[in-house]
């Protein structure tokens, strides 16, 4: 069974770590590796691998130095040439396993265009592609595509649990807030 929590990074970042019962483990977008190894450290874990949803530096930054510290780290992420590090290049519909358990992945363009998302046990690892009351910038991708790769999330169970990579909540409801005065869904923030 895959248990998961957070490791803060940055101002607001979340690097997502997924641990079997066996206190072995892999991060999501590592973008710094000293709250990872101090985390492995202060926990006895072993790093397994690392999951990349996009090429951000505030998601891959970190790699470097823990392929330097595990060099037989199992790197996956979207099959680009933007993603030299990946030993494990994956595009849309692939899966593979996870301690276990079978990981699916979803090609989500519009924040970047070969940005991924890894969906597995009823949890959505979606990096920058959906947040907690919005979604990412579009830095490469269009309006369009953004809108179908969230159509394609909005696909998935309603009980998915979406570990987004950012702590965005409180500014997108005042966003949505001001774009949607009358929506009494957004009273929350108030
Ligand atoms: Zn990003």
């Amino acid at each position: 069974m895959l248990s998961v929590s957070s490791i803060p990074a940055f101002n607001d970042n979340y690097i997502w770590l997924l641990k079997n019962d066996d206190n072995h483990c892999v991060v999501v977008d590592p973008g710094d590796a000293g709250p990872v190894l101090e985390r492995l450290e202060a926990e006895g874990l072993s790093l397994d691998g690392i999951l990349l949803t996009h090429h951000h530096h505030d998601h891959v930054g970190g790699v470097a130095q823990l392929v330097e510290r595990f060099p037989s780290l199992t790197i996956y992420g979207p099959a680009t040439a933007r993603f030299p590090e990946v030993n494990h290049p994956l595009k849309d519909q692939d899966s593979f396993s996870l301690f276990g358990s079978t990981v699916s992945v979803i090609e989500v363009p519009g924040h970047t265009l070969d940005h991924i998302a890894y969906y597995t046990d009823g949890m959505l690892f979606c990096g920058d592609t959906l947040f907690s009351g919005g979604c990412g910038r579009l830095f490469e991708g269009s309006p369009q595509q953004m809108h179908q790769s969230l159509t394609k999330l909005g696909t998935l169970p309603d009980t998915t649990q979406v570990y987004c990579a950012h702590e965005y909540t409180m500014s997108n409801l005042k966003f949505a807030q001001a774009v949607e005065p009358d929506n009494t869904a957004l009273r929350l923030c108030d």
